[in-house]
């Protein structure tokens, strides 16, 4: 199983992600993307909304503010149950979330038993102040989901999309969390991003479409081409459910330090929409021409950490082999989520490779995200790539000046095929699509 030291290792050396603040001692609360993780972020994000969105007829998306009226946050609940268990270890003074720790009874920092304080209600969310002065009027919190930016929005979208029922909102963005206790790289971090996706629904129809949606998320994940074994469906526990949900599902990956969530489903009922309507005073109901009648919708909502879900597809693709006598890794991503998806690579720094493979990698970078690269010797290069996730390497050499022709390198394989020039765009599409 790939180590979190593995993979943080690896993204600090080919630029996936730096601690935020590095040179200033690093903040502990999130992370900066680098050239390869900023890719990959936004090539996973990418994915779910093709999948959510682009794909579908029932599904739109909008883009909320991240401060809201602090009014949201009092209707949805948060500002009064957002909250986790803090305890405090009476010896060494540290903090820790009591739902999450491996004893009960045993301070993981000091190891020394029975000395935590009674659980305290922490509140989650992140506070600051619009404007000038820093009153109890002007407290303002950073949104911790993006789910409520689409509930305020309800009454707008059925508006201006004119759906009908069963339709989903979609939104990808920042999210904000005070979280006790920050950790395991990118998985657990302050500030990160989410992916949710609000479907409203009949209410009698709530179950069948939580379902539904359930498949869907999962078949996802595998069709991104994360191993199965790796995922796993957990329904919550009554004691596990949120204030607001009536069925909960995680959808989980195997790190190495055990099973955690990557996406949490859940039947929201129609909490939500009722308490907006009640604390605005809008009507936020739904008028269901098939009966007549006034309907506050039933949503499910699959709600997936964007940052954290880029973390397990980088976990997922690192493999090492032994390639004659000499070990490789490799990232074995699917080509849809790689950083880049062909590396041009001229044999040799000599003009004459540099510039026609020059415009092979211009023209190629029209279709394709595309790396080009004249440092080092081929073989480094080619492990580099590997490293990096990069599908196919097309290498221009000194025989390409004759035949117009390349060869194109397979990651997975590292089998090599010569293809002409005028016909490599195509041949790529091929396959990287195939
Ligand atoms: P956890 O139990 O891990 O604290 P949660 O159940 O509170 O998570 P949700 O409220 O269901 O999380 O949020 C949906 C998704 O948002 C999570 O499945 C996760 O992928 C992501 N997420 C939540 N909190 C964080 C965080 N602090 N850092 C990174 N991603 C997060």
């Amino acid at each position: 199983m790939t180590s979190l030291e593995t993979i943080v290792n690896l993204s600090r050396r080919r630029g996936f992600a730096f601690p935020s603040s590095e040179i200033y001692g690093g903040l502990r609360s999130a992370y900066d993307y680098g050239p390869l993780g900023v890719e990959l972020l936004r090539n996973v994000k990418n994915q779910w909304w093709r999948s959510m969105v682009n794909t579908r007829r029932d599904v739109v998306g909008i883009d909320s503010a991240v401060i809201q009226s602090r009014r949201v946050w009092q209707a949805s609940g948060h500002e009064s149950v957002f909250t986790d268990p803090l305890v405090e270890c009476r010896q060494c003074h540290q903090r820790f979330r009591q739902d999450k720790l491996a004893r009960p009874e045993q301070c993981p920092s000091c190891g020394r038993r029975d000395t935590f304080t009674e659980p305290r209600h922490f509140n989650l969310m992140l506070r600051t102040h619009m404007g000038p002065v820093e009153t109890e009027e002007n407290l303002v919190y950073l949104r911790p989901e993006t789910a409520q930016g689409i509930f305020i929005n309800f009454a707008n979208v059925l508006r201006v999309s004119r759906r009908k029922l069963p339709f989903g909102v979609a939104q990808i963005g920042k999210s904000f969390r005070n979280e006790i206790t920050p950790g395991q790289f990118v998985f657990r971090t302050r500030e990160f991003e989410q992916m949710e996706m609000e479907w409203f629904c009949l209410p009698s129809e709530a179950s069948q479409w939580f379902e539904y949606w359930v498949d869907a998320r999962r078949r996802w994940y595998l069709d991104l081409g994360m191993n199965p074994e790796n995922l796993r469906i957990r329904p919550h526990g009554d004691d596990e459910l949120s204030h607001y949900s009536k069925e909960t599902v995680d959808v989980e990956y195997r790190f190495s330090w055990g099973w955690d969530e990557l996406e949490g489903i859940a039947n929201r009922t129609d909490f939500d929409l009722r308490q907006h309507s009640e604390h605005s005073g809008q009507d936020l109901s739904y008028f269901d021409q098939a009966t007549g009648t006034k309907v506050v919708p039933y949503v499910i909502e699959p709600a997936a950490g964007a940052t954290r879900t880029t973390f397990a597809f980088l976990i997922d693709a690192y493999r090492t082999e032994q390639v004659r006598g000499a070990q490789r890794v490799v990232l074995g991503l699917d080509p849809r989520l790689a950083p880049y998806q062909v590396a041009v690579l001229p044999l040799s720094r000599k003009p004459a490779l540099v510039e026609p493979s020059s415009r092979i990698a211009d023209d190629l970078g029209e279709r394709f995200s595309v790396e080009f690269d004249i440092t080092q010797s081929i073989g480094k290069r080619y492990r580099r790539q590997d490293e990096i996730g990069t599908p196919l390497c097309v290498t221009f050499d000194f025989a390409s000046l004759e035949d117009q022709a390349v060869t194109v390198r397979d990651r997975d394989t590292m089998q090599q095929d010569r293809v002409g020039v005028d016909r490599l765009r195509g041949y790529l599409a091929e396959r990287l699509n195939g």
